[in-house]
């Protein structure tokens, strides 16, 4: 059987349980497709005999069944509709997204267009070990984050005014965690409990809870599979640009420094999870002014 070997080779190509067949994994930021592009998929999938679409756990579109003779053909189509063929070996994999404040009530920043700049600037680099990438537009969470080598959570802090508040508890209703009570007529706000959702902030009919305005918050060496672990707090910044270059300075390191057949957060572990977060944070801008409590989170 003819196969295009330099194609085949590729992390988006992969091989089915049945050798004859591979399915073909696409390169969708965020899991964003246009309707276009679907239809592109579509027909894609018509022409080369692919009995269904596979929508994956880490928001791609995989087109399985495929003849390897027709890879040449295929990879060519797949990269005139935009959708090219994806990566997943031990590389950057598609960087997921939930919908952010494009959509989301809850969402604290964009995290489309920061999973899109990660997406351009580190996209199947090939790496030592496989990098998965995940944000989620606020502390819910709901890409698991904290479970991905690197996560990122757009968050908000609340700040209240000294002397204007009446006491209404409405905040305090609103909060999931507990974190705000009501003392001496005013809201107190317990900074332990808080999870920096900016719920509240939204909340204040009165708009006296203040923030210094959304932020992001990376984490790293989080994991799924065999050995869950929770993925640590390395930085927070306010800039998305910022945010991108985090995540491209521990892209590197992991790139030049880590090794292979060893998971990246044993491997911080052995190297000390405190020198590298200081290795990172002095290739990183400091940000004015400061963020309030942005030393306990950085
Ligand atoms: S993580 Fe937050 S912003 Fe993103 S979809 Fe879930 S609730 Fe919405
Ligand atoms: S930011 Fe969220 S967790 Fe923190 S006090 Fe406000 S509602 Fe509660
Ligand atoms: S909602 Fe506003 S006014 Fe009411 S208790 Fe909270 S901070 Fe005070």
């Amino acid at each position: 059987m003819r196969r295009d070997t330099e194609i085949h080779m590729r992390g988006g190509v992969i091989t089915e349980r049945e050798s004859d067949y591979c399915t073909i994994r696409t390169r969708v930021p965020a899991g964003v497709v246009t309707p276009a592009q679907l239809r592109g998929i579509a027909g894609i999938a018509e022409k080369y005999g692919s009995p269904y679409v596979h929508l994956t756990t880490r928001q791609t579109v995989e087109l399985p069944r495929m003849n390897p003779e027709n890879l040449a053909e295929i990879a060519r189509e797949m990269a005139e509709n935009d959708t090219p063929i994806g990566s997943e070996r031990d590389e950057v994999v598609n960087i997921i997204s939930c919908p952010g404040n494009e959509r989301c009530v809850f969402a604290n920043v964009d995290s489309i267009s920061l999973a899109r700049e990660i997406d351009r600037r580190l996209f199947g680099r090939e790496m030592p070990v496989k990098v998965r990438i995940a944000i989620s537009g606020c502390p819910n969470a709901c890409t698991s984050p904290m479970l991905n080598e690197i996560g990122v959570i757009g968050r908000t802090e609340p700040i209240r005014i000294p002397g204007l508040c009446t006491g209404c508890g409405t905040c305090m209703q609103y909060c999931k965690e507990g974190a705000i009570a009501i003392k001496g007529g005013v809201s107190v706000l317990d900074p332990s409990k808080c999870v920096q959702c900016g719920t509240c902030v939204r909340s204040c009919p009165f708009h006296l809870l203040k923030s210094t305005g959304p932020h992001f918050l990376i984490v790293v060496g989080g994991r799924r599979g065999r050995h869950p672990a929770i993925g640590r707090e390395l930085i927070t910044v306010r800039d998305p640009n910022l945010a991108a270059l985090v995540v491209e300075k521990v892209v590197q390191w992991v790139y030049r420094r880590a090794w292979s057949g060893r998971l990246l957060s044993e491997q911080l572990d052995d190297i000390q999870f405190e020198k590298f977060r200081e290795e990172i944070r002095s290739q990183i801008p400091v940000e004015e002014p400061e963020l309030p409590g942005e030393d306990q989170s950085r």
